[in-house]
């Protein structure tokens, strides 16, 4: 009985190696990725590749579906001890916070659905983002990014970038030639997000690929508003994709955690970053992220459906000043969308007439969205941008980057359409009321 069987054999080359010899070996071929079962998955679509790829039995007793590796450490063998030694620690379970079976599962998964070589999970979106960003960046660097960044990234740039003695610079992600004119000799990196929040960019992700090549720079997107049945930026050309699982990946909002997406050698610069800054997913949570993972693309149609006919209920109620939704005809990069976004998704973003206050009043006449930030839940959010996401900017600032007064940030869950229109026409109806009396 071979111990080696349980962890599979897709990188059993090694007993060929010469061991301690691997410096004159720096060219070897690697495999795609740490797989544990050979998952060949590339022609078949996006529900069968969330339900199995990845994903394996226990080979021991037949159970269905990945075991929760809870462990921190594994015990070493003749194999282990050979690929520490030929550095190959990425391909082998030696402690947990270098790998383990829980996240690779997850790992197999999302490089499948994104159709990259390799992934990585992380215990949040930031500490992917932060371990991403860093490994591509030498110390003066400069990175090119964009203006209205999540929160978090936005103060990885401007906050610890100084400090590690490295730049940013901000650019509205509409302006391609502003970000062509920011580049400088030492930046390192673009930046961006494929589909900004609250506003809802649909970025010319294209036009950012071709940037990228002329100067000799890598392009990282974090694609957390674009999971993979809706975009596939590295199909596009993209290097990286970044995405903060705790949204649509999960789906629950019920974990926190992260990935990046690329091929192996840019993972294999990430994974070192995520042994030092110790970002690891805890197995538990990898296996609510696996379990989560498989219902992606029939969550994704269901939020796209709600989400659609909401919208589309929205632009006709007279107490609705606008709705931004990428795939009604009246956003602004409609066609852009069709181009790149193969779905629609949950997030619908739409002004109230009478500012923020009556914002405010609609959010207290809803029963089914609940009052609270993130985004990608099974459940409908809603939030205001003035009190929660970008409450730290001024009302100007807001202005600047498209949050006017009673601008509204939903997404739209599962739930059926019918209730959804039904609670915010009754909503709607109780503000406009309001103002029509005043
Ligand atoms: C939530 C979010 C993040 C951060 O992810 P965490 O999992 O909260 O760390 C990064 N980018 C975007 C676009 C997000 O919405």
């Amino acid at each position: 009985m071979s111990k080696k069987r349980l962890y599979g054999d897709a990188n059993s080359k090694s007993a060929s190696r010469n061991v301690g010899g691997w410096i004159k070996d720096l060219d070897r071929a690697r495999q795609s990725g740490p797989f544990l079962e050979a998952h060949p998955m590339d022609a078949m679509g996006m529900s069968t590749k969330a339900v199995h790829a990845g994903t394996h039995d226990d080979a021991r007793t037949g159970a269905v579906g990945t075991p929760i590796y809870q462990t921190s450490t594994f015990i070493l063998h003749e194999e282990t001890y050979e690929s520490i030694e030929e550095g190959f620690g990425r391909d082998r379970f030696i402690y947990t916070r270098y790998g383990n079976p829980s996240q690779w599962a997850v790992q197999e998964k999302l490089a499948s659905l994104e159709g990259a070589e390799s992934a990585l999970v992380f215990s949040s979106g930031m500490a992917a983002i932060s371990a991403a960003v860093l490994a591509m960046v030498d110390v003066g660097a400069h990175v090119v990014a964009a203006s209205d960044l999540y929160g978090g990234t936005y103060n990885l740039f401007n906050q610890e970038f100084p400090s590690l003695g490295m730049s940013a610079t901000l650019i509205d992600s509409y302006d391609i030639e502003a970000i062509e004119a920011a580049i400088l000799p030492n930046t390192q990196i673009l930046y961006f997000e494929t589909i900004t929040n609250p506003v809802l960019k649909v970025v010319d992700i294209p036009a950012l690929v071709d940037i990228a090549r002329r100067h000799n720079l890598r392009l990282i997107v974090d694609s957390t508003f674009a999971p993979p049945p809706v975009m596939k930026p590295l199909e596009l050309g993209v290097d990286l994709v970044v995405h903060s699982a705790s949204k649509y990946l999960n789906g629950h909002s019920d974990l926190i955690a992260g990935a990046v997406c690329g091929s192996r050698k840019l993972i294999d610069m990430i994974w070192p970053r995520l042994l030092n800054y110790g970002g690891q997913l805890d197995p538990h949570a990898a296996f609510l992220l696996e379990r989560g993972l498989k219902t992606l693309d029939i969550r994704m149609k269901a939020h796209e459906k709600s989400a659609t006919a909401l919208a589309e209920f929205l632009e006709t109620h007279p107490a609705v000043d606008k709705v931004v939704y990428p795939m009604l005809p009246s956003h602004p990069d409609h066609a852009r969308a069709k181009e790149l976004m193969k779905m629609g998704t949950g997030n619908v973003t739409f002004f109230v007439k009478g500012g923020d206050q009556a914002a405010l009043k609609l959010m207290d006449h809803l029963h089914l969205p609940k009052q609270a930030t993130s985004l990608g839940g099974i459940e409908s959010l809603i939030s205001l941008p003035f009190n929660s996401s970008q409450s730290t900017m001024t009302s100007r600032q807001r202005a600047d980057i498209g949050i006017h007064t009673g601008c509204v940030r939903l997404s739209v869950g599962i739930e059926d359409a019918d209730d959804l229109i039904a609670d915010f026409d009754q909503a709607l109806n109780a503000i406009y009321q309001m103002k029509g009396a005043a």
